[in-house]
């Protein structure tokens, strides 16, 4: 059994994810974070994200390798574990930038199939419904207001201890969402056959609790 949850950065979909990997006892993979280790490989190389036979090249000598974790995925760029890297928030535009790229999509599809062909799997993203696993049993895509997404985002990045501003997270995560739903390859959409959930006042135990009740009546 495969699950396929896309939407927008912030709508919650990796700890959603998490929690039904634990429940139903699958493999959680978080898609968005192999894109983040090849954006930090790049950052770290000081390759630009438009320099595309630069990126190429990057890839061939890069192995990016994810695990499951007691609290999620947890990546290995080229056998270091950049888990907590990844997560700055200058990463997140570098992961942006390059995923629109062809050579990077092919590259990570590719990975990610074979990772989900291996176990019954929870796989988050941009295009796990429309392009990764079309034929998954399950597709969501979770959404929520802008606002609330950036105040997420704020609140998880103050946990961290990373100075930030709420105002300017809410505009990068706008760009970013007009970056993913308008590039050429894969851009983010919902597939027609996902069920649209709205999360914008919904807790985490609401959204969980109608997929799994969805999961639950289809078994
Ligand atoms: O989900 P997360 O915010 O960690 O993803 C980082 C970036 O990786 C996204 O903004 C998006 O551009 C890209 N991504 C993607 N396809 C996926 C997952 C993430 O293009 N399946």
């Amino acid at each position: 059994m495969n699950i396929a949850i896309d939407g927008p950065s912030g709508a919650g979909k990796s700890t959603i994810a998490k929690i039904l990997a634990k429940e139903l006892n699958i493999t959680y993979l978080d898609t968005g974070a192999m894109y983040r280790a090849l954006g930090l490989k790049a950052y770290q190389s000081g390759i630009s994200p438009s320099d595309e036979a630069a990126v190429s090249e990057l890839i061939d000598k890069t192995t990016i390798d994810v695990q499951a974790g007691e609290n999620g995925s947890i990546v290995f760029l080229d056998g270091r574990d950049v888990s907590a890297e990844i997560r700055q928030h200058h990463i997140s535009k570098m992961a942006s930038d390059i995923s629109a790229l062809q050579c990077v999509r092919i590259y990570m599809v590719d990975l990610q199939r074979k990772i989900a062909a291996r176990r019954d799997s929870v796989l988050d993203g941009r295009d796990i419904g429309t392009v990764v696993l079309k034929d998954a049993e399950f597709k969501f895509y979770l959404t929520a207001s802008v606002e609330v997404r950036a105040h997420r985002r704020y609140i998880e990045l103050m946990a961290r201890g990373e100075q930030c501003d709420e105002a300017q997270i809410q505009e990068d995560i706008a760009r970013r969402d007009y970056n993913d739903m308008h590039r050429q390859h894969s851009p983010l959409k919902k597939a027609d056959d996902a069920i649209e959930i709205d999360s914008t006042s919904l807790t985490i135990q609401e959204v969980k609790d109608k997929m799994l009740d969805i999961i639950k009546a289809a078994k």
